[in-house]
C-alpha cells in the first residue's frame, strides 16, 4: 500500500519508519530539500498548494495523511477529491483555529479556559475586562511550540502585547495557574473503532515539551480525558491518531488544545507501548485492525532541542534509546528524542538524573532530584 504524507518533517519520517514492517511505502512532500524524514521515503519538492504537486501525490497514494495541522484548507480539499484523506480535512479546519477549537470543546462539555475573540486594540482592552487578568493573548491560527503567545500580567502589558502580535486576528485566554500539563492520545479506524493510551504528563520550558512521562497514575483523569477524547472522535467522525492537550487545576482536566496527528506527547509509546502512536495512526488510516495501546511498564520521552547529546552518555543508561532526526543543528530546533523504558518507577527517576543534564536540565527542575 501507498501512503502519502503531507509535510517531511520528524513526525512524517516516524510514520514512515513505523510503516516498512507493514509493507507500506511513503512519499512525503515538502518544499524543503532537506526534510527530515526525505531520508527515508521519497520525496516529493513542493509547496504545499502547488497543484501538480498535490496531484502526483492523490496519483500515487492509496491514502493521504499530514504530518502537521497548518496544512493550507484549500489543499486538503483538493487532495481529499482525489484520493482518501485521513484524518479528515474537516478536523484539520477545526484545530488550526484556537477560537473554533475551543469553541467545539464547548460545544462538547470539555472545559476550556475562559476565551474573547480579539481584533483591534479596543477589542482586546474589552476583552481583558472580562477574560481578567493574568490572561494570555495568542495568535488564532499558526502557533506551535508557544510562538505567537504573550502573557498579560497587568494592564500596562495590553499595549505592547497588541503591538508585539496584532495585526492577525487573536484570541484572549484566561491564564490557568495548572497544577500539571497532562495529554491523551486516542486512535479511532475507518470501521469506528477506538483505542486510547494511558495519561502523559507533560512539561513544557518556554512553551516546548522537554519531558513526558506515561503513565501517569490518575485514573479519574485518565477516564475523564478519554471520554473528551470519545467525544471530539465521534463528533469529527475523526480517522487517525488524535491528541488533546489539558491542563489540570483543581483536580480536574482544562482542555488546552488539539492536534490531528502524532504527537510529541506520543513518542514514548516507540518502546513504552505495545503499538507505537506511529504505526496505530497508519493502521487506523489503512482500516486495520488497531494495535494494544498498553503500556510497557514505565516510559519517560526527553526532546533534544538545538542539538543531540553526546550518543555513547545516553546509551550508557540502561533502557534509553536514542531517536535523531537527521536534522542539522539548530537553536531552538526539535533535533530528536530520548526514550527511557523502565519496570519500576525508581529505575526510572534513576536514568531521568542522569539524562536530563545530557539534554541541558537539572535533575529538581522536572521533580526527579
Ligand atoms: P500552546 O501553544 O497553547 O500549546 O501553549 C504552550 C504552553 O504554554 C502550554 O503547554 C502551557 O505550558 C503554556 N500555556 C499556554 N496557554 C496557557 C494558559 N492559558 N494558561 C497557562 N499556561 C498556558
Amino acid at each position: 500500500m501507498n501512503v502519502g504524507i503531507v509535510g517531511g518533517g520528524q513526525l512524517a519520517r516516524m510514520l514512515a519508519l513505523a510503516g516498512y514492517p507493514l509493507n507500506l511505502r511513503f512519499q512525503v512532500l515538502d518544499p524543503a530539500a532537506d526534510a527530515c524524514a526525505g531520508q527515508v521515503a521519497t520525496l516529493l519538492r513542493g509547496d504545499y498548494d502547488t497543484e501538480a504537486r498535490l496531484e502526483q501525490l492523490a496519483e500515487w497514494a492509496e491514502v493521504v495523511t499530514f504530518d502537521f495541522e497548518n496544512v493550507p484548507a484549500t489543499a486538503a480539499l483538493a487532495l481529499e477529491r482525489q484520493v482518501v484523506v485521513y484524518p479528515p480535512p474537516g478536523a484539520l479546519a477545526v484545530a488550526q483555529d484556537r477560537v473554533s477549537e475551543k469553541t467545539l470543546f464547548w460545544e462538547l462539555g470539555i472545559p476550556t479556559s475562559t476565551f474573547a475573540t480579539v481584533s483591534s486594540l479596543e477589542e482586546l482592552r474589552g476583552a481583558v475586562i472580562r477574560v481578567e487578568l493574568p490572561a494570555v493573548l495568542k495568535t488564532r491560527r499558526l502557533g506551535y511550540d508557544g510562538k505567537g503567545q504573550r502573557i498579560l500580567r497587568a494592564p500596562e502589558d495590553v499595549e505592547p502585547a497588541w503591538r508585539a502580535l496584532g495585526g492577525v486576528p487573536l484570541i484572549l485566554e484566561s491564564f490557568v495557574p495548572f497544577e500539571r500539563e497532562v495529554s491523551v492520545l486516542a486512535a479511532r479506524s475507518r470501521d469506528g473503532a477506538t483505542a486510547f493510551y494511558p495519561l502523559v504528563e507533560n512539561h513544557h520550558r518556554d512553551g516546548i515539551l522537554r519531558l513526558s512521562r506515561a503513565p501517569c497514575p490518575v485514573p479519574e483523569l485518565e477516564r475523564e480525558g478519554w471520554d473528551y477524547a470519545r467525544r471530539l472522535l465521534t463528533r469529527l467522525n475523526y480517522v487517525g491518531l488524535l491528541a488533546i492537550e489539558f491542563f489540570v487545576k483543581d483536580g480536574r482536566l482544562i482542555a488546552n488544545e488539539m492536534a490531528p496527528r502524532v504527537h510529541n506527547s506520543g513518542h514514548w509509546t516507540i518502546e513504552g507501548a505495545e503499538t507505537s502512536q506511529f504505526e496505530n495512526h497508519l493502521r487506523a488510516i489503512l482500516g486495520l485492525p488497531l494495535g494494544s495501546t498498553k503500556a510497557i511498564g514505565h516510559s519517560a520521552m526527553l526532546n533534544c532541542i538545538g542539538e543531540l547529546p553526546d550518543l555513547a552518555a545516553v546509551l550508557a543508561v540502561p533502557g534509553a534509546h536514542c531517536h535523531a532526526y537527521g536534522k542539522s543543528p539548530r537553536s531552538g530546533r526539535k533535533v530528536g528524542h530520548i526514550t527511557l523504558r523502565a519496570d519500576e518507577t525508581e529505575t526510572l527517576a534513576a536514568g531521568l538524573q542522569r539524562l536530563l543534564p545530557l539534554v541541558g536540565f537539572s535533575p529538581d527542575g522536572f521533580g526527579v532530584g
